[in-house]
């Protein structure tokens, strides 16, 4: 078993330390003995879908996220396709937006992905702060902090987890993120793997069952994260 990870555009979209979440996704590999290879896009090459488990698109500032959007027109077919087929995808911030049919940056429409059927509007005050959110997938909330004007429609698709703490996709809905088979978007920013292993082995299941549906992660001891993660959930319980 090997996973390969393709990283798009971390020169462009890397505004948070994306990079700690694919570093993420690799050790929690190497740490269960798989295999995993790292394949870092820059925007004047073409891409290869054709061996691809994990897609991480990152966020960046208004100007990278235009020019990305633009250049990944030329893939919107694969890129849907993929997610429709149970490709893992990780987007954050920008990277969620675009997944969309359009984002507004400002009072510019910049046309999305489309590979699903959401949008995001844009709003000068900016929705910032800490974010505690519930998935379906664990008990274990995820944590994290949130920093957005986009105010994401996510329509009938599930979000990634129920507000807890925060403000998420958009004031009211109460809801984060979105997951639509095993492509994930969110607003939550930074260390999002490192601080949720629940998270990353979400993906990392996806990946590893689409290659053999019959092929089980191992745990891993997750104490220290569990325990991370309680200390923050205690503060807004308290
Ligand atoms: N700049 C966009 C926004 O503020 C993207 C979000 C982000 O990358 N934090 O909505």
């Amino acid at each position: 078993m090997k996973i390969n990870i393709m990283h798009l555009y971390p020169d462009l979209l890397n505004l948070y330390g994306d990079k700690g979440n694919v570093a993420s996704l690799v050790k929690r590999l190497e740490w269960r003995g798989i295999e995993s290879e790292v394949k870092e896009y820059t925007i004047e090459e073409k891409l290869d879908f054709s061996e691809v488990d994990i897609i991480v698109l990152g966020g960046g500032s208004d100007n990278e996220s235009i020019q990305v959007a633009k250049t990944l027109q030329d893939y919107k077919i694969q890129l849907k396709e993929y997610a429709d087929n149970g490709g893992v995808i990780l987007a954050m911030c920008s990277g969620f937006q675009m997944l969309g049919s359009y984002f507004m940056v400002g009072d510019e429409k910049v046309q999305g992905l489309g590979v699903l059927d959401i949008y995001s509007e844009f709003d000068s005050n900016r929705i910032l702060g800490d974010v505690v959110i519930q998935p379906e997938f664990s008990k274990l909330p995820i944590v994290g902090f949130e920093n957005h004007g986009g105010r994401t429609h996510i329509g009938s698709y599930s979000p990634l987890g129920r507000v807890i703490r925060g403000t998420g996709n958009k004031e009211h809905d109460l809801v984060e993120g979105v997951i639509y088979k095993n492509t994930v978007g969110t607003y939550i920013h930074g260390p999002l793997l490192p601080k949720n292993p629940q998270l990353t082995d979400f993906l990392l299941n996806g990946a590893v069952k689409n290659k053999d549906e019959n092929f089980e992660l191992s745990m891993l001891d997750d104490s220290d994260e569990i325990d991370a993660i309680s200390v923050i959930v205690d503060r807004y319980n308290n």
